[in-house]
């Protein structure tokens, strides 16, 4: 029996964490929204596309990617995982009213996964925590200019990304102004999506986000 599972919460909680321990543990495949746009948005094969560059500016002031664009590759990207009949996870996705809910043309990502895997097996989880958390964790954190993976801050400072040796950088919208505005984003645009799914009955499980991943993951595995 194929699952999608969404990971739902503010930046830095810590949905990628979970969805990649949970992807690597049930064989998921795992849609981080995030990661996807940086490896478009900063491919230097679009050093010249205006689109792209204007995309890429939105991303790092904090704001939500253009929202039509988004349901639009989101939907597609989920349209081809299905018919792999692969079973899906998702850290960054639904953001948006839009994005989850469709509109005229496009009925959107909860749409099509009741469609592609049935409504009993779409799981909702919310990790929950404080705002400033979400501040202090994503200050800490940087990222492989290669392999685009994440970092928290080490103990001791490392020079190079332990994965593949690639340089390391901060994210632009991990910068303090930028991260407040991912936060305003976060609770106009994202929240109210999370109170929606309720109101229409979807399965949401809220976890307190601030222990450490892999408390919080046992807690997720109680699910399954
Ligand atoms: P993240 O890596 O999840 O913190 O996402 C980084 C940035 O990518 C966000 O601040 C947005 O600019 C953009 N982004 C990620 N997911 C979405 C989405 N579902 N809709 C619109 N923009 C998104």
């Amino acid at each position: 029996m194929n699952i999608a599972v969404i990971f739902f919460g503010p930046p830095g909680s810590g949905k990628g964490t979970q969805a990649k321990l949970l992807a690597e543990k049930l064989n998921l495949y795992q849609y981080d929204t995030g990661s996807f746009l940086r490896k478009v948005l900063y491919d230097p094969k679009f050093k010249n596309n205006k689109e792209v560059q204007k995309r890429r500016k939105e991303m790092e002031s904090g704001a939500l990617i253009d929202l039509n664009w988004i349901l639009k590759v989101t939907t597609r990207r989920v349209q081809e995982i299905s018919a792999l009949g692969e079973s899906i996870v998702f850290s960054g996705s639904p953001r948006s009213a839009l994005e989850a809910f469709g509109n005229k043309q496009n009925s959107g990502l909860m749409k099509l996964l009741d469609k592609k895997y049935g409504r009993k097996n779409i799981y909702i989880f919310y990790l929950d925590i404080p705002q400033a958390e979400t501040v202090r964790r994503n200050s800490r954190r940087s990222t492989c200019a290669v392999c685009k993976g994440q970092l928290m801050a080490f103990a001791v400072k490392l020079k190079a990304c332990p994965f593949c040796g690639g340089k390391i950088e901060h994210r632009k919208d991990d910068r303090k102004e930028a991260i407040l505005s991912r936060l305003q984003e976060y609770r106009k645009l994202t929240l109210p999506v999370l109170k929606e799914l309720k109101q229409r009955e979807y399965k949401v499980i809220k976890i307190n986000g601030a222990p450490a991943p892999y408390k919080i993951f046992e807690k997720v595995l109680e699910y399954f």
